[in-house]
C-alpha cells in the first residue's frame, strides 16, 4: 500500500476519531447538565422536608403541652363530679325518704339506702334489677298491702301507673305497717326519678281526724234527729194548746179572761213558730230537706209574702213596695214554699228591725246564657235600725242576733239568715248583706231558675187609645214604683197633691185616675162621686194598703187596688175598661159598674151557699185520728157546720167506716197505731177501683212537716196535705170544695145564725172501749 492511501487512511481515520470524539463530548455535556439540574433539584428539596419536619415537630411539641393541659382538667373535672356525686349520694343517704333512678328502658341505676330498705334487704334488690321485677317482689313477698287486689292486678295496677305521662302518685302500707308515698316522674331522656316518702305520721293523723269528723257528723245528725223529734212531739201537744184556746175565745169570757187567753194563744203560735224554724234548720242539717221543681208564678209569690206581712208594717206606719222588673217574665221552675220562706225571712227581718220609713223590694233579671234560664236578683231595702260592721259577717250564723248586744227589744230566734242562706245556697244561689247602722239594710240573694215562656205572652201596655193617669198618693217609694209601672205601660203619669187637684187636671174620657186611699176615707168617698159627676173619665181606682171600707157595689170606683200593686192586676184593670167609643154606647154608670164587676172579681168575695132544702142529706165526713185531744179539737172546730162527722181511731177503722158510711170526705192522720193513714189510703182507693165509683177526697193531717213525706203522702193517692197545728179556715175550705150536689148547705146563710146543731156522730171507736171496759 503506497503512503498517499496510507495517510489518507489515517485522515480519514483521524477525523472520523475527531468526529466520534465531538460527540462524545456534547453528549458528556449534556448528561453533566442534567445531572447538574437533578442535583439542584435535590437539594431544594431536601430544604423544604428539612421545614417541614421542623413544623411538624413544633406542632407535636405543641400538641403534647395541650394533651398535658387537657389530661390535668379532666382529672380535676373528674374528682369534682366525683366529689359531687358522693356529696349528692351522701345527701340523699341522710334523708329518710327513698330515692332511685331507673334508665329509660325501667333499669335501677341507683337508688339510696332508704329505698332499698323497703325491700327489707333482699339481696337481688341493687342497681340492674328491673322495675318488673321490683314491683312483683313487692307483691309476692308480702312486701306491701295490697288491699282488696289480688297480686296480679295489683302488679299490673303499679305497670300500668307507670305508663302515662303523668304518674300519679301511689299511696302504699308496707309490711312493718308504714306508709309510703311514691312520687314518680321521668326525665327528658325517659330516666325515672322515684321518690318514697314516708308518710306514715301523716297517715295515722289523718285517720284521726277522719275518725274524729265522723264521730262529730254523727254526733251533729243525733242532735239534728233529736231536735226534728223534740220538735215534732212538741208540737203535737202545742197544737192541743192552741187549738183549744182559740175554740175557748169563742165562748163567754170576760175581757181579762180574754186577754189571757189571747196571751196563751199568741205564746202557743210564736212557739210553734220557733218550733218550725228549728224543725227546719235541723232537716236541712240532717240533709232530709228536698227541693221541687214546678213552675210558678215569682211575682205573685213575691206578694202573697207581702200581703201576708203587710199589716204588720201598717201597724208601724211603713210604706211597702215592691218593684218588679217589668220586663222580666213571672213564672220559672223552682221550689215555691222555699223561696217564699226565704222572703217571708228578709222581708219579716226588714219590716221587725224598722220603725219608720220603708221596706222595698227590688227584683230584677237578666237571661242567662241559655237564654231559657233567668238570674234573678231580689233585694230586700229598708231604713231601719241597721246592723253595725263588726256584725255583718255573724247575722247568717244560727243563733246570733245582733240585739243580745243592744237590748233585746226584737223576738226571733236568730235561725231566720242561718236558714235562708242555707236554703237559698241549696238552690244554687247566693245571699248577701249591705248595711249601715242607723240608716238602714240591704239584704238580697241570687239565683238563676228556668224561665217558663207564657202560652199568651204577657201584655205589658196599656189600651193604645189611653192617654193620662193621674195618681194621687203619698209621695214615696210606693207612688214611684206606680208611676215608673203606668209610664212603661205607655201612659204619661201626672201627679197631684189633692183631690181638687184632680179636677183642675180635667180628666178627659182618654185617662185614667188613681186615688191613694189616706187615712180619711170618708172625705175620699164623696170626693169621688163628686169628680165622677163631673168629668167622664176612663177609669178611676182606689189605692189600699189592708183593709178598706166602702159600700159593697155602691162606690164610684172601678177597682180597688192593693198596694203594692201587682203589674198583672194593673193590667187587668186598665184592659178591664172599654175604650171611649164602648163608654158612649151604653150608658156611663152602667159601663163604670161593668168593668168594676170584671175587676173586682179578681179580689176574694164570699158567697151566699144554695138554699138549703129538706129532702137533702148532710155531707159525710170521716176524720181518722188516734189522738183523742186532737178529735176534740177537730169536732169543736167543725161544730158549726151541718155536717155528720165520724171519727176512726185508726186507719184499719177509717177503711171499715170508709165502707160503710161512703164519706164525701176523708180527713186523715198520718201515723197511727194498726194502720198508718197512707195504708187506710191506699185500702180506700183499693175499694173504690172496685167499686168504680168516683175518687173521695182524702186528706191527710200530719205532725211531720218533712218534704220528704209529702211525696210518699200524696203517692198513697191522698189528694192534700194540711199541717198541724190545725186551721179551722181551712178545713172548711176543704169541705166546702168537696160538698157534692144532694147535701145540705154546710155552712149556714150568713145573715141567719147556725140553727140546726151539726151531726156529730158519736166516736165509734171510743164507745167500743167503753163497752170493753164495762
Ligand atoms: P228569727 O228570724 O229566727 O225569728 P231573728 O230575726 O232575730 O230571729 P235572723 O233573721 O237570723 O234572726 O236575723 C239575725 C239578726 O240579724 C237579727 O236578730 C238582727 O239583729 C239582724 N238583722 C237581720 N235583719 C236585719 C235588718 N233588716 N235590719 C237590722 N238588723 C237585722
Ligand atoms: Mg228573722
Amino acid at each position: 500500500m503506497e503512503m498517499s492511501e496510507q495517510l489518507g487512511a489515517e485522515r480519514r481515520a483521524r477525523l472520523a476519531a475527531e468526529r466520534l470524539l465531538q460527540q462524545t463530548k456534547s453528549e458528556l455535556y449534556e448528561a453533566n447538565q442534567k445531572l447538574a439540574s437533578h442535583a439542584r433539584h435535590l437539594s431544594d428539596e431536601i430544604v423544604s422536608t428539612r421545614a417541614t419536619t421542623k413544623r411538624v415537630m413544633s406542632e407535636a411539641e405543641d400538641l403534647k403541652d395541650r394533651y398535658q393541659t387537657a389530661r390535668f382538667s379532666l382529672e380535676q373535672a373528674e374528682s369534682a363530679i366525683m366529689i359531687a356525686e358522693r356529696r349528692l349520694w351522701d345527701s340523699l343517704e341522710t334523708i329518710r325518704d327513698g330515692f332511685a333512678v331507673f334508665d329509660a328502658d325501667n333499669t335501677l341505676i341507683a337508688a339510696n339506702r332508704a329505698y332499698l330498705a323497703i325491700f327489707d334487704g333482699l339481696e337481688m334488690v341493687r342497681p340492674g334489677i328491673e322495675m318488673r321485677m321490683l314491683i312483683a317482689l313487692m307483691a309476692e313477698e308480702g312486701l306491701v298491702d295490697t288491699g282488696a287486689q289480688t297480686c296480679r292486678e295489683w302488679q299490673d295496677m303499679m305497670l300500668d301507673r307507670l305508663k302515662s305521662n303523668r304518674i300519679d302518685a301511689a299511696v302504699l302500707k308496707l309490711w312493718n305497717g308504714q306508709y309510703y308515698r311514691f312520687i314518680d316522674r321521668r326525665t327528658r331522656d325517659g330516666d325515672l326519678v322515684t321518690l318514697a316518702l314516708n308518710v306514715s305520721d301523716q297517715m295515722a293523723r289523718e285517720g284521726q281526724l277522719k275518725e274524729a269528723r265522723l264521730r262529730a257528723e254523727a254526733a251533729n245528725r243525733a242532735k239534728s234527729a233529736f231536735l226534728a223529734n223534740m220538735s215534732h212531739e212538741i208540737r203535737t201537744p202545742m197544737n192541743g194548746v192552741v187549738g183549744m184556746a182559740d175554740l175557748l175565745l169563742e165562748t163567754d169570757l170576760d175581757e181579762e179572761q180574754r186577754a189571757y187567753l189571747d196571751t196563751i194563744r199568741t205564746s202557743g203560735e210564736a212557739l210553734l213558730v220557733i218550733i218550725n224554724d228549728v224543725l227546719d234548720y235541723s232537716k236541712i242539717e240532717a240533709e232530709k230537706i228536698s227541693f221541687k221543681s214546678e213552675p210558678f208564678d215569682l211575682e205573685r209569690c213575691i206578694h202573697e209574702v207581702v200581703t201576708l206581712l203587710h199589716p204588720s208594717a201598717i201597724t208601724k206606719g211603713l210604706q211597702l213596695a215592691v218593684d218588679y222588673d217589668l220586663f222580666m217574665p213571672t213564672t220559672y221552675i223552682g221550689d215555691a214554699g222555699r223561696i217564699r220562706q226565704v222572703l217571708t225571712n228578709l222581708i219579716g227581718n226588714a219590716i221587725k228591725f224598722t220603725e219608720e220609713g220603708h221596706v222595698a223590694i227590688r227584683v230584677v233579671g237578666l237571661p242567662g246564657e241559655t237564654g231559657s234560664e233567668y238570674r234573678i236578683h231580689v233585694t230586700i231595702e229598708d231604713t231601719g235600725i241597721g246592723i253595725p260592721e263588726s256584725k255583718l259577717d255573724d247575722v247568717f250564723r244560727e243563733f246570733q242576733q245582733v240585739e243580745n248586744d243592744r237590748d233585746r227589744a226584737h223576738d226571733g230566734t236568730g235561725l231566720g239568715l242561718a236558714i235562708t242562706r242555707r236554703l237559698v245556697s241549696l238552690m244554687g244561689g247566693e245571699v248577701w248583706v249591705d248595711s249601715t247602722e242607723g240608716v238602714g239594710s240591704g239584704f238580697g240573694f241570687h239565683l238563676t231558675l228556668p224561665s217558663v215562656e207564657d202560652d199568651e205572652p204577657e201584655q205589658i201596655s196599656a189600651p193604645p187609645w189611653m192617654r193620662r193617669a193621674i195618681v194621687l198618693d203619698d209621695e214615696g217609694l210606693n207612688q214611684s214604683v206606680i208611676l215608673k209601672q203606668l209610664s212603661l205601660m205607655g201612659l204619661s203619669p201626672t201627679t197631684v197633691s189633692s183631690l181638687d187637684d184632680i179636677a183642675a187636671e180635667n180628666p178627659t174620657p182618654q185617662d185614667v185616675v188613681f186615688v191613694g186611699q189616706r187615712d180619711r176615707d170618708d172625705l175620699i168617698l164623696p170626693a169621688a162621686v163628686a169628680l165622677r159627676e163631673r168629668f167622664n173619665m176612663a177609669g178611676l181606682f182606689l189605692l189600699v194598703s189592708g183593709p178598706y171600707n166602702l159600700p159593697k157595689g155602691e162606690h164610684p170606683f172601678d177597682a180597688v187596688l192593693q198596694r203594692p200593686v201587682l203589674r198583672a192586676d194593673m193590667m187587668r184593670c186598665l184592659t178591664a175598661i172599654g175604650s171611649p167609643g164602648a163608654v158612649e154606647a151604653v150608658s156611663g154608670e152602667e159601663a163604670g159598674s161593668d168593668a168594676g164587676a170584671d175587676v173586682e172579681a179578681v179580689m176574694p168575695t164570699v158567697e151566699a151557699g144554695p138554699a138549703p132544702g129538706a129532702d137533702l142529706r148532710a155531707m159525710r165526713v170521716l176524720a181518722a185520728e188516734d189522738n183523742r185531744t186532737n178529735r176534740f179539737v177537730f169536732q169543736k172546730m167543725l161544730k158549726t157546720l151541718d155536717i155528720e162527722l165520724v171519727f176512726a181511731e185508726n186507719g184499719l177503722e177509717a177503711v171499715e167506716l170508709f165502707s160503710e158510711m161512703r164519706p164525701d170526705i176523708v180527713f186523715t192522720d198520718i201515723s197511727m197505731p194498726k194502720m198508718d193513714g197512707k195504708e187506710a189510703a191506699r185500702q180506700i182507693r183499693r175499694i173504690e177501683a172496685e167499686w168504680r165509683t168516683e175518687p173521695c177526697p182524702i186528706i191527710a193531717i200530719t205532725a211531720h212537716a218533712m218534704e220528704g213525706d209529702e211525696a210518699e203522702i200524696l203517692a198513697a193517692g191522698i189528694d192534700h196535705y194540711l199541717c198541724k197545728p190545725l186551721k179551722k179556715q181551712s178545713l172548711i175550705d176543704h169541705i166546702l170544695t168537696a160538698q157534692p150536689l144532694g147535701t145540705r148547705p154546710v155552712m149556714a146563710d150568713v145573715e141567719g145564725a147556725v140553727t140546726a146543731p151539726p151531726a156529730v156522730t158519736l166516736v165509734r171507736g171510743l164507745m167500743e172501749k167503753a163497752a170493753s171496759a164495762n
